[in-house]
């Protein structure tokens, strides 16, 4: 089954069950300062969900767009390591605003798991928050999973926060065993992260909402909210175990070979670069651009990262942007948008990709360089303050290449130097502004790099968790 006949059969299934289809917001949630990028389903619903807006539906069914790439739920360090995360990702979800509540929403979850797609009953594992004897019961006494396939788990796997604020609630989550040839263990062992039992469907019983000051307040009604990754999904509909392996991210990684001329498959370069044209590519359809602040620098270190990524595979020509075509092959029919902005997306990546490609090979050279200087395992943070200033190397990104040497970056060295440039720029504008008031445009760019030099150390702290 093909992914986006599988989005279909998700979203018709709820419509069956009284389930409004909504379409999914964008990927920027103007109206809500405390998110960066839309990283679940609910978000578009966050008012209802708090009483505050009022739909003429209570229930409702998305498939939406996400990404996690910063805030609270990053996955950016994850994409390359994992057959699970993307950076980009689409979000199944359904919503009940004060209409079902836990068991319904759990019926309708096995329902379309074990009927409507056929999935092995013993290949699923359940997990509740670890007080909610409700779901338990839920689970065991009405829809007959066995008692050993249940796990309960608490706050960091089983309640679910959007952010620091906002709408709240214990969940209970679908895993999907990929068989004893895939290393790992069920939810709550020890190596339940590893890639054998996969989360697939997190249901979460909506019924707080977390205020400033970190109280916990009921919502005027329980409600409920669900997601599903699709391309999890997909997964196993297609027989295969990674994400990397389903007909999307097949078809743009033979893309970016034919791009690349990489010839290896498997090589993990590919499966980022894959990755990140989805995430840089919705992310100019919503509007961002690549930027020295916020959510423009996020878009920017993300597509800094796919090219360094092809400058490894020894690509020496601009190849980023040529890989929207194919993206538009996969995803134009779900999202026309794409194709109707695609001389933009690629005018956009171009530039980008041209910019940073003069800088590329040389901050490379220094790194590599660098490094086989070390004497320890830490690449020193004056060396990748130099790549930041220098170069145009976001720090994660040096980070990733420093990994894949075995070693870490010194963050906080890092920020020193950072912040000891902030002090000598604020000062040294100062001095233009008390020599000449007219040099506007010096201050402009001065500020400029100093706020660029505030975003770099506030992304690194959403980096860093
Ligand atoms: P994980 O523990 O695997 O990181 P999560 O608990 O962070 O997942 P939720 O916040 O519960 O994920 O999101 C709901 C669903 O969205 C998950 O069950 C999963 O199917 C999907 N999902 C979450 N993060 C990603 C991602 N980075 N890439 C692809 N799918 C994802
Ligand atoms: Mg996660
Ligand atoms: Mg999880
Ligand atoms: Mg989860």
């Amino acid at each position: 089954m093909k992914t986006a006949e599988i989005r279909s059969r998700f979203l018709n299934f709820f419509e069956k069950n009284q389930h409004k289809i909504v379409s999914g917001g964008s990927l920027v949630p103007h109206n809500d300062p405390t998110l960066l990028f839309t990283n679940a389903g609910m978000n578009q619903f966050k008012d209802v969900f708090l009483g505050n807006e009022k739909r003429d539906y209570t229930r409702a069914t998305t498939s939406q767009r996400c990404v996690r790439a910063g805030g609270k739920h990053n996955d950016l360090e994850n994409v390359g390591y994992t057959a699970r995360h993307h950076t980009f990702f689409e979000m199944l979800g359904n919503f009940s605003f004060g209409d079902y509540f836990k068991e319904e929403a759990i019926r309708f979850a096995w329902t379309f798991l074990t009927v409507e797609l056929g999935l092995p009953k013993e290949k699923l594992w359940v997990t509740v928050y670890k007080d909610d004897d409700e779901a338990a019961d839920i689970w065991v006494n009405k829809i007959g999973v066995d008692p050993n396939r249940l796990s309960r788990l608490g706050d960091k796997d089983n309640f679910w926060m959007m952010g620091d604020t906002g709408p709240c609630g214990p969940s209970s989550e679908i895993f999907y065993d990929h068989g004893e040839d895939v290393p790992g263990g069920p939810p709550g062992s020890k190596d339940d992260d590893l890639d054998r039992y996969i989360e697939i469907w997190n249901l979460v019983f909506m019924q707080f909402d977390t205020l400033e000051s970190g109280e916990r307040v009921p919502l005027p009604k329980p409600s409920i909210d669900t997601g599903m990754g699709l391309e999890r999904l997909a997964a196993i509909l297609q027989g295969v175990h990674s994400n990397y392996e389903i007909d999307i991210f097949q078809s743009l990684i033979k893309a970016a070979m034919r791009e690349t001329g990489c010839t290896d498959i498997e090589n993990r370069s590919l499966r980022v670069i894959a990755d990140h044209i989805r995430s840089a590519g919705f992310l100019i359809v919503d509007g961002v651009v690549p930027s020295n602040e916020g959510r423009g620098y996020v878009l920017r270190r993300i597509i800094r990262r796919a090219i360094r990524h092809g400058h490894q595979l020894g690509c020496t020509q601009t190849f980023f942007y040529k890989l929207i075509d194919d993206l538009i092959i996969e995803m134009g029919d779900a999202y026309p948008e794409l194709d109707k902005l695609s001389d933009h997306i690629k005018k956009v990546l171009k530039i980008e990709e041209e910019q940073f490609a003069r800088t590329l090979e040389n901050g490379m050279a220094i790194l590599n360089d660098g490094i086989k200087a070390l004497t320890s395992d830490v690449v020193p943070g004056e060396l990748v303050f130099k790549l930041y200033d220098t170069f145009g190397f976001p720090a994660d990104l040096t980070a990733d290449v420093a990994r894949e040497n075995g070693l870490t970056i010194d963050v906080e060295g890092f920020e020193a130097a950072m912040a000891e440039q902030r002090k000598q720029s604020q000062s040294a504008s100062k001095f233009k502004m008390d020599r000449d008031v007219d040099l506007a445009l010096d201050g402009a760019t001065e500020f400029l790099g100093y706020d660029s030099l505030v975003a770099e150390s506030q992304v690194l702290k959403l980096l860093s968790g």
